[in-house]
């Protein structure tokens, strides 16, 4: 019963480990899988922010350039006309009254032009549409001037920007290249361009703290740049990573590159300027990108991080209380089996004689009556031998009680050193007296053990000045029942015992062997 139930335990034990093992790893494989999907997500979003602001400032560089290109062409138109009109009528003063009377009325409804101008071959200006030049004003050594008159190509100019000889403002030039009728240089007329007018489409773009809007001229020359400096206007950056990306045929892209100005790294988008020598160019700080990324990431870091805790704890509990089960398992097994242990040795300390370590009286009755019957039902022989010391009393009170214990022992150990065979008995019966069963024995069988016992004690001389032989010996008496159907256990101890009182009283120190049909002494 007790072993089943520690069987039972042990399996649960082993199950509960299992268990544990089992929860161990789920909480691992959860917390590994929350740590990688957080890292993935947060190097996700990063290649989500860098193309979404690439794509943001693609369209921005798109959508700019075809504002720009309408602002040009608005004033180009007007230009292309003068260029018509004077080709056709030459630049008479009637011719350029009327003209500038129509250039007026166009440039109060253009709020980007800073004025219309025609000048003659030599540079000198025939018309403004701001009013009177001052005396003597000579435009050849302008640049639109310089690539007319060396150029025979009508197409428009756009020069670098300048300030206004006339109002100091910053401006853009658009120029044509007028001919006379023989096709030979006859002067420029030009469109001059406000570049707060280009700032103020750019009003309203957030381009974070360090991004820029760049138009640029073909040739690789800042037209005007947002955020404006005085400085910047005209600035070479034909050798710098966008313009090494703008190779013929190519009118737009995007890049992640360093700026050629401020060293910063910008997330950039490039567009050509349908029509017109420019490109624009839209960056955004990519550290500022980061930094959006970052904020966003740290939030999802911080959200990870408070649900790995919460599933790390509840895990751990979950493990430790497993464990805790697992620990009272084990306790309980231990507690169990020290059980099984102790009802082993009580049940032994039941059965077995302090002294001696012999069998004691109440084992030698469950054993004796079980064999009889046994013996009587197939049948079989069986002997019981029942030995006494010999004035004994007397030998306690010579050598003192101790002594007598350890004569005791050693007859004990003598008995136990003759009775090797399984299934036989020895036990001790009480008292100085000791007993001792002998299955499938006859009288003969259980003599000679006997005798040799006798016999082997007496030898040992353990000194007895009160008995006759002057050392310790023992009187013996023999039963057996030899297949009898009748005679009980109590039969044969009782015909062992009137065997061993005839050994007394024939003067001790002797085997007797008896059965209820007949006596005989030896
Ligand atoms: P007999 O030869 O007729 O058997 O004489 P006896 O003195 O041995 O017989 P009796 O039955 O009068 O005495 C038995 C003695 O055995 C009495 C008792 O003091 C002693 N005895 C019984 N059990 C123990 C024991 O455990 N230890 C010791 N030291 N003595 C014991
Ligand atoms: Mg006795
Ligand atoms: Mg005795």
């Amino acid at each position: 019963m007790i072993t089943k139930a520690t069987s039972f335990l042990k399996a649960e034990w082993a199950d509960a480990r299992l268990k544990l093992g089992q929860v161990v790893l789920f909480v691992a494989a959860v917390c590994i899988s929350l740590i990688t999907i957080s890292i993935w997500g947060i190097f996700n979003s990063l290649e989500y922010h860098l193309h979404d602001k690439e794509t943001q400032m693609s369209n921005l560089s798109k959508t700019l350039s075809t504002s720009i290109a309408a602002t040009l062409t608005q004033a180009d138109t007007v230009i292309l006309g003068i260029q018509g009109q004077v080709e056709v009528e030459g630049t008479g003063a009637q011719t350029l009254e009327r003209l500038g009377g129509i250039l007026k009325n166009q440039q109060k409804s253009l709020p980007q032009v800073h004025g219309f101008f025609i000048y003659d071959e030599h540079g000198r200006c025939l018309f403004n549409s701001n009013g009177a030049s001052p005396l003597g004003a000579n435009n050849s050594d302008r640049d639109y001037f310089i690539h007319h008159r060396d150029h025979a190509s009508t197409e428009p100019f756009i020069g670098p920007s300048i300030r206004s000889r006339s109002t100091n403002e910053w401006v853009m030039t658009l120029s044509r290249r007028l001919n006379h009728p023989d096709g030979s240089f006859a002067g420029v007329t030009v469109a001059t361009i406000y570049l707060k007018y280009f700032l103020s489409l750019y009003d309203g773009i957030d381009m974070g703290e360090n991004g820029l809007i760049n138009l640029v001229s073909s040739t690789g020359h800042i037209v005007v740049r947002k955020p404006f400096r005085d400085a910047d206007v005209g600035t070479d950056i034909s050798k710098g990573e966008v313009f090494a990306l703008l190779t013929p045929g190519v009118d737009a892209g995007t890049a992640t590159i360093k700026s050629f100005i401020d060293r910063a790294e910008r997330v950039i988008s490039f567009q050509r300027v349908n029509g017109y020598p420019l490109v624009v160019i839209a960056a955004f700080d990519r550290n500022e990108i980061l930094a959006d990324w970052r904020s966003e990431s740290f939030a999802s870091f911080f959200i990870s991080s408070i649900l790995l805790f919460i599933l790390s704890f509840l895990g751990y509990r979950l493990i430790r209380l497993m464990s805790q089960q697992i620990q009272m398992q084990k306790e309980l097994q231990r507690s169990e089996e020290s059980y099984i242990q102790a009802n082993k040795a009580l049940g032994q300390l039941a059965l077995e004689d302090g002294l001696t370590g012999l069998p004691n009286r109440r084992k030698f009755d469950l054993f004796i009556s079980a064999e009889v019957n046994k013996a009587r039902r197939r049948p079989d022989d069986i002997a019981l031998i029942m030995i006494d010391v010999d004035l004994f009393k007397n030998y306690n009170d010579c050598y003192g009680h101790v002594q007598g214990d350890e004569c005791l022992k050693l007859v004990g150990a003598i008995i136990k050193k003759h009775i090797t065979r399984e299934g036989d008995l020895a036990a001790r019966y009480g008292g100085e007296e000791f007993a001792i069963v002998l299955l499938n024995t006859d009288y003969v069988g259980a003599f000679i053990i006997a005798e040799r016992i006798r016999t082997e004690l007496e030898g040992c001389s353990i000194q007895h000045d009160e008995s006759p032989a002057k050392v310790v010996t023992v009187s013996v008496g023999i039963s057996a029942l030899s297949g009898s159907r009748t005679v009980t256990a109590e039969n044969l101890i009782d015909i062992a015992d009137k065997a061993l009182y005839v050994a007394k009283t024939s003067g001790r120190n002797r085997t007797v062997i008896s059965n209820h049909l007949s006596d005989a002494t030896i």
